[in-house]
């Protein structure tokens, strides 16, 4: 009765999309009184979800964490061994690359918001497979409804490709804005990809300067 209850919740916010939801109700208790679906609501579904076979591998929910109202929001694909553990965003080796881009940009991990497209690790961290995507993203679009960011940064493959719903490589993606659903969206590599290929920290940076433009965001001399 509650995967059904949670299917068509999250049935009704990938019907709605993003652009036209105004409020997600659920159904509290017996009666058929219903009140707004909060962010805390969303944070307990996706705590519970069994929607996937992740469920069955993973220690916690990585839901995501950071500013509720962040005007900047970073995706990421998936909990690795360190987040699952944790169940905490970006907390490994690729989490650390982050905060210092973060960082150079002189913002804060707490000023931003950090989710994945995926909320539970993938066994031995291979890569998500479409089915998981799409039982996942309905998430990840109530987030950025309700976090309401002014730019979307998508990092890597996984997140870029699943917000703008195209197969384009990410080496041809980042670079430049995109609009998801009146959110600019700047795709980037992702973090892990920069530990294994330092040569393309630059490209990064110069994606990096583009959104704390967008953002009004003076970057440190020091950057
Ligand atoms: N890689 C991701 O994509 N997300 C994390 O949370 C950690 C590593």
């Amino acid at each position: 009765m509650r995967g059904k209850a949670l299917k068509s919740l999250r049935d009704a916010i990938e019907c709605e999309k993003l652009a036209g939801v105004d409020a997600i109700y659920i159904s509290s208790g017996k009666k058929t009184e219903e009140r707004k679906m909060t962010f805390d609501d969303l944070k307990e579904s996706a705590r519970k979800c069994r929607e996937c076979e992740l469920w069955e591998t993973r220690t916690n929910v990585v839901f995501g964490e950071g500013a509720r109202s962040a005007e900047l929001m970073f995706v990421g694909e998936a909990p690795g061994r360190d987040e699952d553990l944790q169940g905490k965003p970006f907390v490994g080796r690729a989490g650390q690359l982050l905060t210092k881009i973060i960082e150079a940009i002189g913002l804060k991990r707490e000023d931003v918001f950090i989710g994945n497209v995926l909320k539970c690790r993938p066994p031995e961290n291979r890569n998500p497979l479409p089915s998981e995507i799409a039982k996942c993203s309905p998430y990840l679009l109530a987030q950025i409804k309700f976090i309401k960011p002014k730019v979307i940064c998508a990092l890597g493959k996984f997140a870029a490709q699943t917000l703008l719903n195209t197969e384009t490589p990410i080496s041809k993606l980042r670079g430049v804005f995109y609009d998801f659903h009146g959110v600019k969206l700047m795709p980037t590599y992702h973090p892990a990809y920069l530990l294994r290929n330092p040569n393309e920290k630059k490209a990064v940076w110069e994606d990096m300067k583009l959104v704390a433009k967008e953002l009004g965001v003076k970057i440190p001399d020091k950057a």
